[in-house]
């Protein structure tokens, strides 16, 4: 019974979106354009990088899948060539290579996440609902969007961080996982708590993968990141918002 119900989730939650795959292997892209379709997905492929960033600024899709290895320029490239005309978008990365070095480069070049190949297309689905529940409850959150962490002031809504004249794009889960723990101000949040709310049950991310959210986070609104202020450690627990 909940196999049914999370089946017709995932066709209503899917209605209307439209993904971009950008990915050079045939049998990849093809697999995935399937598996997406299915879902009720609308789907682009395109497996050069220039084409895909020129049909991500035709196509405006609402995720994009990006191949880190292509043969024209690196996914690192492309992301960063899609961000400097759509800082939003959802961009998960796709990659052989399991290095954390590789993530946290992928990370600083503007994607959203990461996903290790092989990866079992079930959680690539998970992941990709999980962006997108995401990306619906934030459009039609009532609450207060703008967060003051010192001199800082955070607008959840346009993903931005403005402190004084400097203005800093935050990425999707920067977001997400701010308004996680400032819905639970000043109480620890477990690294557990945030990837089942943020990334969603299904979803395998690790531990690790918050932390390093957390580090870019600390980087953008922190005054000195190394003695945060305002995203602090509760050792043994998780992490807290101090406003
Ligand atoms: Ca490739």
């Amino acid at each position: 019974m909940a196999g049914f119900f999370r089946y017709a989730f995932l066709i209503v939650d899917a209605e209307a979106k439209s993904i971009l795959i950008i990915e050079d292997e045939p049998d990849m892209a093809m697999g995935l354009k399937d598996a997406l379709q299915f879902e009720g997905y609308r789907v682009v492929t395109e497996s050069q990088g220039e084409d895909g960033i020129i049909a991500s600024r035709r196509h405006r899709p609402h995720c994009i899948i990006l191949d880190l290895m292509l043969p024209d320029l690196n996914g690192y490239k492309v992301c960063e060539e899609i961000r400097a005309f759509n800082p939003t978008v959802p961009i998960i990365m796709l990659t052989a290579r399991s290095q954390e070095a590789d993530k946290l480069r992928g990370f600083d070049s503007g994607a959203d996440d990461y996903v290790t190949k092989p990866f079992s297309v079930a959680e690539l689905l998970a992941r990709i609902s999980a962006v997108f529940r995401r990306v619906d409850a934030a459009a039609s959150a009532s609450d207060a969007q703008v967060l003051t962490l010192g001199d800082v002031k955070v607008d959840l809504r346009s993903q931005t961080a403005t402190d004084g004249g400097r203005v800093q794009q935050l990425g999707f889960y920067e977001v997400e996982i701010l308004r996680y723990l400032a819905e639970r101000e000043g109480s620890p949040v477990s690294r557990d708590d945030i990837l089942d709310r943020v990334w969603g049950i299904e979803a395998s991310p690790t531990n690790r993968t918050v932390d390093n959210f957390i580090v870019k986070l600390r980087r953008k609104l922190e005054k000195n990141p190394n003695d945060p202020r305002h995203i602090l450690t509760v050792y043994g627990q998780g992490y807290k918002l101090v406003t």
